[in-house]
């Protein structure tokens, strides 16, 4: 788990490597996008896919998948993107979908990517943010970086507009049910999966399950936690009867249970070969180019996190029985 051990030189480095996603974005940011696409993955369940990061200049750091759910009465919005540009740009694309306010916004996670948009939907004081009972202190701990490097590597001027006051949230332990009129819409948190604070969201109508950046499709799944826990999450996810799905980053047309063989394969495979590295005294610098690259070829952006993932794995196994 990253987050909260390491000195904040190594968190600015792992954060600037996740950001670097959207590095010369920004700079064409005073541009609004000529098209903005949303899916409908099930009726009322709005979902804008986002771009792979790193591999364009133009994808503006509009890399997760973030959307919104609407109600008879009002909409939640689930994930705000990667800023103020990103925010704005789903607020827009609802008020083009429904007049129906929004009355809450609910944040699967502290990356960037999902959170840094959030100050687009707070103007109105009605909205209430929904996030883990572990948000709040990721926020505080996490966000002077997160401003850094929005204005460091994406060229954002002023980034004061950008910082997320985590007293804003209200925050979930367990499960809690949100009615958005004739909607209800389940908000649960996880204990550690892809980090230690992930909610997801169900849509109880239309059995669609928001899995934010716990369950990844073809986009290298990226560890921020515990591998062994995040497993056992996954196994939970597999016995789920999801009838239609949202993930944070990836595509949405493949079959659910195919995600997750995947995704654990994988997390097998590191879990299965960091052990043996550890066993066999292999240094964690000679570790992160051998142990997993199996798996190079089945995903993308792997290249860009999985030395991550295995440095992750490797200090946490370091100290298993
Ligand atoms: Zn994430």
């Amino acid at each position: 788990m990253i987050s909260i051990h390491l000195k904040s030189t190594s968190i600015l480095k792992i954060l600037l490597v996740y950001l670097m996603a959207g590095r010369l974005v920004f700079a064409h940011d005073m541009h609004e996008p000529s098209s903005y696409e949303l899916q409908e993955v099930a009726a009322g369940n709005f979902v804008h896919v986002g771009l792979f990061p790193p591999h364009s200049a133009d994808n503006r750091g509009d890399i997760a998948n973030i959307g919104f759910i609407v109600g008879d009465k009002c909409v939640a919005v689930i994930d705000a993107g990667s800023s103020l540009h990103v925010g704005l740009a789903l607020k827009r694309a609802i008020h083009r979908v429904t007049s129906l306010p929004i009355c809450a916004v609910i944040i699967t996670h502290v990356h960037p990517d999902h959170l840094l948009g959030l100050n687009a939907f707070i103007q109105d004081d009605s909205v209430i943010v929904y996030g883990h009972h572990r948000l709040p202190k990721q926020i505080r701990t996490r966000s002077k970086f997160y401003l850094q490097a929005l204005e460091q590597y994406l060229g954002v001027s002023n980034t004061d507009d950008h910082a997320v006051d985590a007293t804003l949230i209200t925050p979930v332990d367990g499960l809690l049910s949100i009615d958005l009129g004739n909607r209800l819409v389940e908000i649960k948190s996880w204990d550690y999966a892809h980090t230690d604070h992930d909610v997801s969201v169900s849509d109880v109508k239309t059995g669609t399950f928001w899995a934010g950046d716990i369950v990844f499709s073809k986009h290298i799944p990226i560890l921020d936690s515990n591998i062994r826990q995040y497993d056992e999450v996954l196994e939970e996810l597999q016995n789920l009867d999801v009838k239609h799905y949202v993930v944070g980053h990836g595509p949405l047309d493949r079959p659910w249970h195919i995600l997750l063989r995947e995704q654990r394969g994988y997390l097998g495979v590191l879990l299965k070969e960091v052990r043996a590295a550890i066993k066999n005294d292999v240094s964690l610098m000679d570790a992160v180019n051998t142990v997993g690259w199996s798996e190079r070829d089945k995903w993308h952006n792997f290249e860009l996190y999985h030395r991550r993932n295995v440095t992750t794995s490797y200090t946490d196994l370091e100290w298993e029985d």
